[in-house]
């Protein structure tokens, strides 16, 4: 704190991401990275837009960053207008808090939820209400149909529970909500969840929003879309535009271009990483854990006799390292992000020997 500081500043509490330690030979599973390569396509479209001496780079990015826009359109059988990109997610999401659900009603999301949707409220001032998840982790639609609420938001599949909710679900909370933007955070939904893009053209009220993070391997390129109705653009590139012309670069937008466009290595790394997932739960299952059925590329675990901040910290001696959440209702859960089979086997032989 000092006197420079402005009362924005003062009051914020911000998101603390998985730590990204600078460490050898560690075994990452703590934010949910994809454990494969992205698709070749991507680091050739980079090289050619490089060039021989990166003289493009002289040059500012395509500020409405069609290609990508296009891609993505016709991957999801969309039109470029109903498509907004931005640098990650986050940043996509950080738009949606402020363009389209600061209003005079809170919001609604569940008690277990993306951390990062609490830290966007106090940034924007966005009143908000969390509802509880039921016992098993589950979201129930009708907590969603009833409450008086500036929006509503929440992932499916949900983090960090790694639970789905089926489309049937999500299209009644949009019926009876029709005068609030429904969010769908679909981070995962590549690993076994429902899209809700093909709801968009019957509801305007329907925001999508999706990341290259995870299913196309690209967390270090920091780039994330929503799709909805023109009118929901619209108010995203409002705010953009006032914010930066350029959150995107010119590698990133041909390097994602190049991922949206390789369906058949994405579909491969999908199928993957959901066949590890299910053979390291059923590992996991077989050591004592409670494991939550998940359709993300992580599961969410407690083992009924061992404490989850020992067990994270057990791990991290044999350089093994998983999220750890000290929050009401699930500081006796871990999180393990689905890494190769090799690094899932060292995971689970490490837990026999510390839980045996
Ligand atoms: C990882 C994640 C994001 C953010 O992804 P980026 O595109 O890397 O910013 C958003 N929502 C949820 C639920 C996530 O888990």
């Amino acid at each position: 704190m000092s006197r420079f500081w402005s009362q924005v500043a003062r009051d914020l509490t911000p998101y603390v991401p998985g730590e990204q330690p600078k460490i050898a030979n560690l075994i990452k599973l703590n934010t949910n990275e994809n454990p494969f390569p992205p698709s070749p396509k991507v680091l050739a479209a980079i090289r050619a837009e490089l060039g021989d001496d990166a003289a493009g780079l002289r040059l500012y990015p395509d500020p409405n960053a069609d290609r990508l826009k296009g891609a993505i359109a016709r991957r999801h059988g969309l039109t470029p207008q109903q498509v907004f990109v931005g640098n990650g997610s986050d940043e996509v999401l950080a738009h949606v808090f402020m363009a389209l659900l600061k209003h005079d009603a809170p919001i609604l999301f569940p008690d277990i939820t993306y951390s990062f949707y609490p830290v966007y409220c106090s940034l924007y001032g966005v009143d908000y209400r969390t509802l509880p998840l039921t016992d098993d982790f589950s979201i129930d639609p009708d907590d969603y149909c009833g409450p008086r609420n500036g929006g509503i938001i929440f992932p499916n599949p949900n983090a960090p529970t790694g639970r789905p909710l089926a489309l049937d679900a999500i299209e009644k909370i949009l019926a009876a909500n029709p005068d609030s933007l429904v969010v769908i955070d679909e981070a995962y939904v590549d690993f076994g969840g429902e899209t809700a893009i093909g709801l968009v053209g019957r509801h305007d009220n329907l925001l999508v929003v999706h990341t290259f993070s995870k299913s196309r391997s690209l967390a270090g390129l920091r780039v994330g879309f929503a799709v909805g109705q023109p009118p929901l653009i619209e108010a995203l590139e409002r705010v953009k535009n006032s914010f930066n012309s350029y959150p995107l670069d010119r590698l990133a937008l041909a390097g994602a271009a190049a991922a949206m466009e390789d369906e058949a290595y994405f579909e491969q790394c999908c199928r993957a990483v959901i066949a590890t997932r299910d053979t390291l739960a059923s590992r996991l299952a077989g050591l004592g854990f409670a494991v939550i059925p998940s359709a993300a590329n992580f599961i969410f675990v407690r083992h009924p006799q061992h404490d989850a901040a020992e067990l994270a910290k057990a791990l991290r001696e044999r350089n093994i390292i998983v999220r750890h959440f000290k929050l009401p209702r699930i500081e006796q859960f871990l999180r393990i992000t689905v890494g190769t089979d090799d690094e899932c086997k060292a995971l689970t032989d490490a837990l026999e020997r510390i839980t045996g």
